[in-house]
């Protein structure tokens, strides 16, 4: 093993990810992390004494975990069971209209067509041409890459990428941008949705965002054993090259001597020397000063808008009437108001939208008639969490406008006392400091906004930032993919290349 000591704080998706390909290249890993278990927002809560996935439900973007699983060595299918879901998503409407929109692309035509009629149909397949397009053109340029500028991304994007953006019209809204492909009000809804992914409104995210259609249409997966699954896969494949995991440790301070990381003082008073730091929590725990002065100093201390907090009810428990696919999306008929609540207002939705994803469908047979079945039904919230709230009865309000539009929508489920278990931004901000429970970093609003994330390296030398508030973004597998870019940033400092010349690969990712 290396003597070069890294600790990472947070064993969240990036932490994983870095500690798994640190370990790999055999340097002094150890993981101190605040929660009692691997993956953070990837967590189950137990129901009747079932484990409900209740944080990230949606598997896409495979191609960055097999990026990552081949850097150390193996394979996702060798280590987990994943399956492809025919079934992207199921949408209903409170009009009693439902869509499914599928993996296989000319059945999604073929269902539109259905839906809204031909000319839609024609209209939502020139849809998926724009945002294939959108994502091929952006897949190098931002996401793969480590430190994308607003200047440098016309020399990034090139002509065709370029031209591409241009067509999209460059400074419109998703929602603006919906506009011109789509006169079904309910097709538009369906796509602006795809902002509140990086936790965002469609009425302030740039259109470039349509991407997620495509990332969608290539492919949505469902691991077995639940997301979890994933996380504690990762957990233990980084054990096996020699991490060391410190559940139950908050990390109090990042330590510095001069410019340089020297170790992290847990909340417990002891202190861990280190050579080098990944931080793994949101930016804004470093922002704010939680971590101490010199590490504040480190990053930008701009406020950023926050990204938005989620209600979630944790469910065991049966369904009656339409039929539930793995992910489903009940909508209102005022989209619009939901994010005025949220952004503007600061309170929960009185019209909320939301998302169930029924973890027993969709690869497996499904629940019998009338037998309880694993639940997430989420509803977005504004992350007011610091600021003790919503309050309970907030909460209860919300609680009986979403429930109610299920009912509307046909769905009949109740929450129960022994049933469910609830989740808002309180908890959500208790278990992510600094962040009032916002769930995404910072809101992607404006098209600056995605240059704005800090990326890995910082200006403290040996401190690297990981995690779905920096670049390239939130999500399970952009948070992964920043993980590996803190991991090769780390490996190419100059302390580690002078020691070691093989260390770093070109291309962001680290190989042994
Ligand atoms: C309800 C919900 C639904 C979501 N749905 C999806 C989805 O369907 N698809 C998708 O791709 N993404 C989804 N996301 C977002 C996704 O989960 C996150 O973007 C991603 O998991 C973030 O990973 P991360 O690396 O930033 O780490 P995080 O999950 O933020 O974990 C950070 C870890 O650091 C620890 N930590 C923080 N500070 C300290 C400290 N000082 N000391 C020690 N430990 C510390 C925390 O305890 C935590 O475990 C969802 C998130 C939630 C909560």
């Amino acid at each position: 093993m290396s003597t070069h000591r890294v600790v990472v704080v947070g064993a969240g998706m990036a932490g994983l990810v870095s500690a798994l390909q640190l370990a790999q290249q055999g340097l002094d890993v150890t993981v101190v992390e605040a929660g009692d278990s691997p993956g953070g927002k990837v967590h189950q809560r137990l129901v009747q004494g079932v484990g409900i996935d209740s944080g990230p439900t949606v598997f896409t973007m495979r191609w960055i975990f097999d990026q990552i699983f081949a850097s150390v060595g193996t394979t996702l299918e060798s280590e987990l069971q994943i399956q492809p879901l025919p079934i992207l998503a199921r949408h209903f409407w409170e009009d009693g209209s439902s869509l499914d929109l599928h993996a296989d692309r000319e059945r999604s035509v073929q269902a539109v067509r259905e839906f809204a009629g031909a000319a839609e149909a024609s209209r939502f397949a020139g849809f998926c041409d724009m945002s294939q397009r959108v994502y091929e053109a952006l897949e190098g340029p931002f996401i793969r890459s480590t430190a994308p500028s607003f200047l440098g991304m016309p020399g990034r994007l090139g002509a065709s990428g370029l031209g591409v953006l241009t067509q999209l019209g460059p400074f419109r809204s998703l929602w603006q941008s919906l506009g011109q492909h789509f006169t079904d009000p309910r097709l538009r809804q369906l796509f602006a949705r795809y902002a509140t992914y990086c936790g965002s409104s469609p009425w302030q995210a740039p259109a470039t965002l349509m991407l997620i259609a495509q990332v969608e249409l290539n492919g949505v997966w469902s691991v077995r054993g639940g997301m979890h699954a994933l996380a504690l896969c990762l957990e233990r494949l980084a054990r096996q090259r020699g991490a060391v995991f410190r559940y139950g440790n908050a990390c109090a301070q990042i330590l510095v001597q001069g410019r340089q990381v020297r170790g992290v003082r847990l909340a417990s008073g002891e202190e861990l020397p280190a050579d080098s730091v990944v931080f793994n929590g949101d930016v804004a725990a470093l922002s704010t000063g939680l971590l101490g002065e010199p590490a504040r100093a480190a990053v930008s201390r701009k406020a950023a808008p926050r990204s938005l907090s989620a209600l979630t009810w944790s469910m065991h428990a049966p369904t009656q009437g339409v039929a539930l696919d793995r992910h489903n999306v009940f909508f209102t008929r005022d989209y619009a108001s939901e994010f005025t609540d949220i952004f503007n207002d600061q309170r929960l939705p009185r019209q909320p939208t939301v998302y169930i994803c029924a973890q027993d469908r969709g690869a497996d047979d499904g629940p019998a008639a009338g037998q309880a079945e694993r639940l997430l039904c989420l509803v977005n919230a504004p992350a007011v969490g610091d600021r003790h709230l919503p309050t309970h009865e907030a909460l209860d309000t919300c609680e009986h406008a979403s429930f109610s539009l299920l009912a509307r929508c046909g769905l009949t489920l109740q929450p129960l006392p022994d049933n469910h278990v609830r989740t808002g931004p309180q908890e959500f901000h208790q278990r992510f400091p600094a962040t009032g429970g916002a769930l995404y970093g910072q809101a992607t609003h404006g098209w600056m906004s995605a240059f704005e994330r800090a990326g890995a390296p910082t200006s403290l030398q040996g401190l690297y930032l990981a995690g779905g508030s920096v670049h390239p973004g939130p999500g399970v597998p952009m948070a992964a993919m920043s993980g590996q870019q803190a991991a090769a940033a780390l490996m190419a400092s100059p302390a580690l290349t002078r020691r070691s010349p093989r260390a770093a690969t070109s291309g962001g990712t680290s190989m042994r």
